[in-house]
């Protein structure tokens, strides 16, 4: 028997479902993904909306499980245990590379390509979890809490590093930022991340969402994008 056998679906005691890939647009090839790394508060303006000095803050880190991606979904399920559902419009960068304490420098090296993703806040419970020192999970990492786009490679668009990133709430708009206003930029945050973790193929990183966040009700649509990536549109049933 080998030491460490290859894990197979085939031999699984339960039945499960593929992992989780995001379309490749122009592709009939899909991106799997492996984590979801979530940077906060990386707007000033959205950073001062919520509170916080933007100037005093390293970029910091959350995560959603990769099966909480609503991967180019109509619509997702309002969840429970919130009165305070927040949309943020973000841009993903999807990695094709791995690498550990990568310089900003090699940075977009790893970077395979990008997408739009929305990271669904139950601010209410985000907010009760700051206050009593506890997790974020409640408020950021359940089921459906990630809307995004299919991804397009980086062989195509570039690296952009600025353009329009908006959200519209029914029509009305809500967000209206662009990459430029990025506090970190998306080599930077790749850096800081892998000197956490070893950053591997497949890695989502959200980059944080410009000003404007606000609450969401059930039936409400959610229609964002990001100037050259991609746009993402979604219903709350
Ligand atoms: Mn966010």
């Amino acid at each position: 028997m080998p030491a460490s056998p290859a894990p197979s679906g085939s031999n699984y005691v339960i039945s499960f479902p593929a992992n989780p890939s995001l379309p490749v647009k122009g592709s009939e090839a899909r991106f799997p993904v492996r984590r979801v790394f979530c940077i906060g508060r990386n707007y000033a303006e959205h950073a001062r909306e919520m509170g916080h000095d933007p100037d005093r803050e390293a970029p910091f880190y959350f995560m959603k499980p990769a099966w909480a991606l609503a991967i180019e979904s109509e619509s997702v399920d309002y969840p429970p245990m919130t009165e305070d559902l927040h949309h943020e419009i973000e841009l993903v960068v999807a990695l094709g590379k791995g690498g550990s304490a990568v310089a900003a420098s090699d940075a977009l090296d790893l970077v395979y390509g990008y997408a739009v993703g929305i990271d669904l806040t139950r601010r209410d419970r985000q907010g009760e979890a700051k206050k009593a020192g506890r997790p974020w999970e409640v408020g950021k990492a359940f089921a459906q809490s990630a809307p995004i786009s299919a991804v397009v490679p980086a062989a195509e668009i570039g690296h952009p590093s600025s353009g329009r990133i908006w959200l519209e709430v029914d029509g009305a708009l809500r967000q209206d930022g662009d990459l430029s206003q990025l506090t970190w930029s998306v080599p930077e945050l790749i850096a800081q991340v892998s000197r956490y973790d070893q950053l591997e193929p497949g890695d989502l990183i959200f980059t944080g969402t410009p000003a404007g966040v606000g609450a969401v009700t059930r039936g409400q649509r959610l229609h964002g994008g990001v100037a050259g990536v991609g746009e993402i549109d979604v219903a709350l049933k």
